[in-house]
């Protein structure tokens, strides 16, 4: 792996910091053990930030993701802000960094893991094995769309309008994101949409197809209606491997695929920009679950979301498919000795802490490694 790779850490409030320690303790691992070559800089975010400057993110923060070949971000919010002015409320400081470092593709692996089988609602024989990966695209679409907002006829009745929008280049580039996630993986991209009944539908489906034909003819594509998908992903989520999808459909399938594997505190997620011309994307590594306020501060949270986003950040940012498959295995292993945090408890398991689930970890990667 190239040396000194520079990774932001931005770890925000309620259990950020706690899940954060742990994955930088891996990362320490990584780099005495590994060789994993990287230079940290750490900055506030959300009501952290909020507290000791004023706002959720300074530019300053912004100015170093932008500079970083990857930002590792915890999570942000808590009742503590509440009443803090809209632009300044925690959440803020995440919708600037996505908006600035333009991050359109949002990956969000949905994979059960042997020992979890259990912990999801659907029956064994159907999720035992899944891996799969929805990409949604994050930055345009019916979340941006303008017009937007509530009106007024003449008549005086209220009415009120979200605009499902899309661009060529935005449908392009994500749909390129998912061809090549897609060759990396099991060669299958499912592209989702509702060509049946909207516009934009239709013109994803062609432009998706147009570019299929033209630069990546050999990955097996497949057309599938939203609702039809959201059907599928619980009758039969194994004939998926890589979805791909816009930002509203995006945002229902990946909770939709996400509750599959039974745990919000396992779940990661990636969210990547352009590349420029020597390859390099920007990126920021996120878990899924928020700040949990309810449980921050007892060392109760569950840290292996944050490790996998540390784990997907090696994949796609640098590459390191080794180090990513170790941290990876080492998680299995734990999980399957029956280690669990209280989010994932089953009886006959042994209870740790955060920090003894670091830990666990860490002695697993010791053996593998
Ligand atoms: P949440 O994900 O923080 O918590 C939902 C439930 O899951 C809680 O019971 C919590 O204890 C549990 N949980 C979450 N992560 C866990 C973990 N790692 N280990 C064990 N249990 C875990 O969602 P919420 O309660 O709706 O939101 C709390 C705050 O987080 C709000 O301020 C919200 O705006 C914010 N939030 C932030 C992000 C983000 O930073 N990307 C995402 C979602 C919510």
């Amino acid at each position: 792996m190239p040396a000194n790779k520079r990774i932001l850490v931005l770890p925000g409030d309620g259990i950020g910091p706690e899940v954060m320690r742990e994955t930088e303790r891996v990362m320490d691992w990584l780099a005495k053990k590994r060789s994993f070559s990287y230079q940290v800089s750490r900055g506030l975010v959300g009501g952290a930030a909020y507290d000791a400057k004023g706002v959720s993110i300074t530019d300053e923060t912004v100015a170093d993701a932008m500079a970083s070949d990857a930002v590792l971000f915890g999570s942000v919010g808590g009742p503590k802000w509440d009443a803090v002015p809209r632009q300044h409320r925690p959440e803020a400081g995440l919708l600037r960094l996505r908006k600035d470092l333009d991050l359109f593709a949002n990956l969000r692996p949905a994979i059960v893991f042997d020992s979890m089988v259990g912990s999801s609602t659907l029956k064994p024989e159907v999720i035992k094995g899944l891996d799969l990966m929805i990409i949604r695209e994050l930055t345009s679409g019916l979340y941006f769309g303008e017009p937007r907002g509530e009106l007024k006829k003449h008549d005086g009745t209220r009415y009120c309008i979200d605009t499902q929008y899309y661009t060529q280049p935005e449908v392009e580039r994500v749909a390129r994101v998912g061809f090549e996630l897609a060759q990396k993986r099991g060669n299958k991209l499912h592209s989702v949409e509702k060509a049946n009944v909207m516009e934009t539908g239709v013109f994803w489906r062609s432009l998706v197809t147009a570019l299929h034909k033209k630069d990546y003819p050999t990955v097996e594509l497949r057309h599938m209606y939203a609702d039809a998908c959201a059907m599928e992903l619980v009758r039969n989520p194994k004939q998926f491997d890589v979805i791909v999808t816009d930002n509203l459909f995006g945002d229902l399938l990946s909770d939709c695929a996400a509750m599959l594997t039974g745990s919000i505190g396992m779940l990661p997620s990636a969210s990547l920009g352009i590349a420029d011309s020597s390859g390099r994307r920007r990126a920021l590594y996120e878990p899924v679950h928020g700040s949990a306020p309810d449980i921050a501060g007892k060392s109760l949270a569950n840290p292996i979301a944050q490790i996998l986003s540390m784990s997907m950040m090696l994949r796609y940012s640098f590459d390191d498919q080794a180090s990513a498959d170790l941290v990876d295995g080492a998680i299995q292993n734990v999980l399957s000795k029956g280690v669990r945090t209280g989010d994932i408890m089953t009886e006959g398991a042994r209870k740790v802490s955060t920090v003894e689930m670091g830990s666990a970890i860490l002695a697993e990667l010791d053996k593998l490694g």
